[in-house]
């Protein structure tokens, strides 16, 4: 697919967390990507050009609206102005960029489906599991495991309960890092939980911040995962 500059306007920005927002952009024109990708977010806030990969969170079926789900990092040079963007503001795109995306057919070599994720690396995932799911016919197995912090940090947590409960051949899997007396499910890291998938038979799709990549991937390949099998994303 052709990478093009396209303008926009951001239509909706919701709070997720308290660090962490849902921008929603209508596009000026078609935007073709695969499940998985990313683009080069550009805006300008008090003069200042900013211009930032992010992975697009929604299904390649909307093709004049995309959604980014992006972590406010404090001292970060471009996180803190973005937040500061309002509803009807201009921004543009640069996509579709990265070969992080949902294998086709023809690549396939496992007949099951691995997602993991942490924090905002969930935007990929999600967009993946749209596509896997709009398939009727598809009934691979799919398993999402999302790790956060806290339970409030589980991002589109309500939507993947809801595609869980009607969806039998998807596992939803939450494992929280930093948890309270009130968390009754799985706590720790998420490389501490692979054994809730059949990594052996699965395309694994990870992604998140560079070291729980790197943690996932080493322990996946110690079980006995086919690193050929193994697709990343790094948020740098
Ligand atoms: C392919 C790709 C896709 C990405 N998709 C997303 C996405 O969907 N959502 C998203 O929120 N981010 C995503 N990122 C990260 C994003 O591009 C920026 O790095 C992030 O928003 C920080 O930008 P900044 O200019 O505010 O901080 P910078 O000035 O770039 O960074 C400041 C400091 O914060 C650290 N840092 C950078 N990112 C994070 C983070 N996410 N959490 C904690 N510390 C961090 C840096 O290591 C650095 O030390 C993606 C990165 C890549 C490479």
């Amino acid at each position: 697919m052709a990478i093009k500059t396209i303008n926009g306007k951001f239509v909706k920005i919701e709070n997720q967390t308290d660090k962490t927002k849902l921008f929603t952009i209508h596009l000026d024109e078609e935007f073709e990507f695969e499940s998985g990708q990313f683009v080069n977010l550009m805006f300008e806030h008090d003069g200042v050009k900013h211009r930032k990969p992010y992975s697009i969170a929604s299904s390649k079926e909307n093709k004049d609206v995309i959604e980014l789900t992006i972590n406010l990092v404090e001292d970060g040079r471009s996180t803190p102005s973005l937040f500061k963007m309002n509803v009807g503001d201009e921004c543009s795109i640069m996509g579709p960029l990265g070969l992080f995306k949902l294998q086709s057919d023809e690549d396939l070599k496992k007949e099951k489906v691995a997602l993991i994720g942490t924090g905002t690396g969930i935007a990929p995932l999600r967009s993946i599991l749209f596509e896997l799911l709009s398939d009727k016919k598809d009934q691979r197995e799919i398993v999402l495991l999302f790790g956060t912090r806290t339970p409030e940090e589980l991002l589109f947590n309500k939507e993947f309960e809801r595609l869980r409960d009607d969806n039998p051949q998807l596992k939803y899997i939450k494992v929280i890092s930093r948890p309270t007396d009130e968390w009754f499910g799985r706590a720790g890291y998420v490389q501490e939980h692979l054994d809730c998938m059949d990594l052996l038979n699965s395309e694994i799709y990870i992604c998140g911040r560079p070291e729980m990549v790197a943690g996932v991937t080493e322990k996946a390949l110690l079980l006995g995962a086919d690193g050929d099998c193994i697709h990343s994303e790094k948020y740098l």
